[in-house]
C-alpha cells in the first residue's frame, strides 16, 4: 500500500517525501486506515519503538487539523517526559514542514508564556503542565478533535501520571478521538486502556 491511498493531503505527502518515507511501515499500514477514517474511532496500538509508531499518530493528527485555524488547539499529544514531548514536536514539524500555518506548542514546564497561553493547532505536552494550563484557562480545549497518549504503558499505569491523564481527559470534549500507543500493554494496563479509550480498534504487531 502507499501513503497516497490513505487520502492524505498533498502538503503531508510532500513532507513524507522530503523525509524519504517511501511507503508505510507495517504499523502505519495497519493502523492509519482505521485512525483516519470517519467517523473517528479510538485506537489501542501495541508496537515496538523503531516500527514507525510516532509517524503513525503524527499523520493522523495532521490529517485531522484545520490549518485555517492555526492558533485554535485541535490536537493534544501527551508523553511521559519533556524530552519525548520535544521529540514528538520535532516529528510533527518535519512531517508537516509543507503544511502552511502549522503551529505546534510544547506544553512542558516553562515553555508556555503566561500572557499568551497556548496559541497552536497542535499541542504536545506532559500531563501535569497540560492540566495546569487548562485549569488556568491558558489552553482552550473546546475544539480538540484528537488525543494521543504515547508510551501508554507508563502513562496509564504509574499512579501519578495515570491520575493526571484521567483528569486531563475529563476536561476534554466527550467526543474526542483517543489513540493509545505503547510498546507493551501488560494485562493491567490493557484494562485501564480499554476504560480510557472505549470501543477502540486494537492492533498488536
Ligand atoms: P518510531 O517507531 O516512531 O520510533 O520510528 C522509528 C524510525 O523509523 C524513525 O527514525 C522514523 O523516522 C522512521 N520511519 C517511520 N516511518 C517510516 C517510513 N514509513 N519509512 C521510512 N522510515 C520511517
Amino acid at each position: 500500500s502507499s501513503f497516497e491511498e490513505l487520502g492524505l493531503p498533498k502538503s503531508i505527502l510532500d513532507g513524507l517525501l522530503a523525509m524519504n518515507f517511501k511507503k508505510p511501515s507495517k504499523i502505519q499500514e495497519r493502523a492509519l486506515p482505521l485512525m483516519v477514517s470517519d467517523p473517528p474511532r479510538n485506537m489501542i496500538a501495541q508496537s515496538q519503538s523503531g516500527t514507525g509508531k510516532t509517524a503513525a499518530f503524527v499523520l493522523t493528527v495532521l490529517s485531522r487539523v484545520d490549518f485555517n485555524k492555526p492558533t485554535q488547539p485541535q490536537a493534544l499529544l501527551l508523553a511521559p517526559s519533556r524530552e519525548l514531548a520535544r521529540q514528538i514536536q520535532g516529528v510533527i514539524q518535519q512531517v508537516g514542514q509543507f503544511c502552511e500555518n502549522l503551529i505546534v506548542n510544547a506544553a512542558i514546564p516553562g515553555s508556555i508564556s503566561r500572557e499568551t497561553g497556548v496559541k497552536a493547532s497542535i499541542v504536545v505536552g506532559t500531563p501535569g503542565t497540560v492540566m495546569d494550563l487548562i485549569r488556568r484557562r491558558q489552553f482552550d480545549v473546546s475544539q480538540l478533535k484528537v488525543l494521543v497518549i504515547d508510551e501508554a504503558d507508563n502513562m496509564l499505569d504509574q499512579q501519578g501520571l495515570g491520575d493526571q491523564c484521567i483528569r486531563v481527559k475529563g476536561m476534554l470534549p466527550r467526543t474526542i478521538q483517543i489513540l493509545l500507543f505503547s510498546a507493551t500493554f501488560p494485562d493491567k494496563v490493557m484494562s485501564y486502556a480499554r476504560k480510557f479509550a472505549p470501543n477502540a480498534n486494537e492492533i498488536k504487531l
